[in-house]
């Protein structure tokens, strides 16, 4: 049986900044955007963030939602350049806002003082501190749940799940079925040959399961209770500001070390972990790398610019 082609339905991660509080030259405080189906969310949104959009040509206008997991500078401080200039392109479609409480006071009180005109609806959704379902449609899901950090900080899980269903080739072309009808099976529709004869779409085709999930991990300790909501995700993304010889200097900080993020994505049997938000005293990544892969082999480093396509687990492109 000729299984079908490529999947259609887009899973992509694209990370605009993978720096921590201070950036550099080469790096940009914390943003991503992850693609799923046609829709685009924007995961936290450093300063730079709207640089970052255009130099990689990403369609402003898909940017339905963004989430923001906290309110120190480094993952917000992006959101007020990037409203104003939907508002200068003349924006029109609603975009929801979500983050913890205090987002919406925050972004409005600059809005204000700005006299910022907007030119489209904003929901804000203010989340408190607790694991829950923010979004839910027939096939994609999001949960928010909170982290460890110094201020309320909230991480999202975002959740694909559908049938396809994907032509069999093989016992197609032994039919005389005219292939305009081709469509008609991969709709569920029953089709007919010249002689009459019936066919059910299952005598043509086969259900394929999409199935995927990506979790976002920024600013935290390291928080082993999490391993009930994250527990098999496909690709995690879980910040590594230091290497595990600051251990100290990360728990009184309220972030992880490399060796930490890599234990976590091994308990949580994580398909795959991309690291990020590292101190600027990084000037090379290659020890925070090593430092996951002698525990999680399966890590890539996170970096500004990487598109990565998330796949289930065990098909990761390592
Ligand atoms: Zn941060
Ligand atoms: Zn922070």
């Amino acid at each position: 049986m000729q299984k079908g082609k490529k999947n259609s339905i887009h899973f992509e991660l694209l990370i605009l900044g993978s720096s921590s509080a201070i950036p550099s030259d080469a790096r940009f405080p914390s943003s991503q955007v992850l693609r799923i189906g046609e829709e685009l969310f924007l995961i936290d949104c450093g300063e730079a963030s709207q640089n970052r959009l255009w130099s990689h040509r990403v369609r402003w206008s898909k940017i339905g939602w963004i989430l923001i997991s906290h309110l120190h500078g480094d993952h917000v401080y992006g959101l007020p350049g990037l409203i104003t200039s939907f508002c200068h392109l003349q924006r029109t479609q609603p975009l929801i806002i979500t983050g913890p409480m205090g987002i919406r006071d925050f972004l409005e009180n600059i809005l204000r003082h700005s006299q910022v005109h907007l030119t489209f609806d904003i929901e804000y959704l203010e989340l408190d501190q607790k694991v829950q379902v923010i979004y839910k449609d027939d096939w994609r899901k999001i949960t928010a749940f909170p982290l460890d950090h110094r201020i309320p900080t909230m991480g999202y899980l975002f959740e694909a799940e559908k049938k396809i269903r994907r032509l069999d080739l093989e016992k197609v072309q032994k039919t005389d079925i005219p292939l305009d009808h081709y469509q008609k099976v991969v709709k569920g529709e029953s089709v007919q040959d010249s002689t009459g004869r019936i066919y059910e779409p299952d005598e043509l085709s086969f259900i394929e399961i999409f199935k995927r999930s990506y979790a976002y991990c920024s600013d935290t300790r390291y928080k082993e209770s999490l391993v009930s909501v994250l527990k098999n995700v496909d690709v995690l993304y879980h910040e590594t500001t230091y290497l595990h010889e600051l251990l100290d200097k990360a728990i009184q900080t309220g972030h992880t070390t490399a060796k930490q993020a890599a234990e976590f994505a091994k308990l949580i049997q994580a398909g795959q972990l991309i690291t990020g938000h590292y101190s600027s005293r990084y000037k090379i990544l290659t020890p925070i790398l090593e430092e996951c892969q002698s525990i999680f082999p399966n890590t890539v480093l996170g970096y500004e610019g990487l598109k990565l396509e998330i796949l289930p687990r065990g098909n990761e492109i390592g």
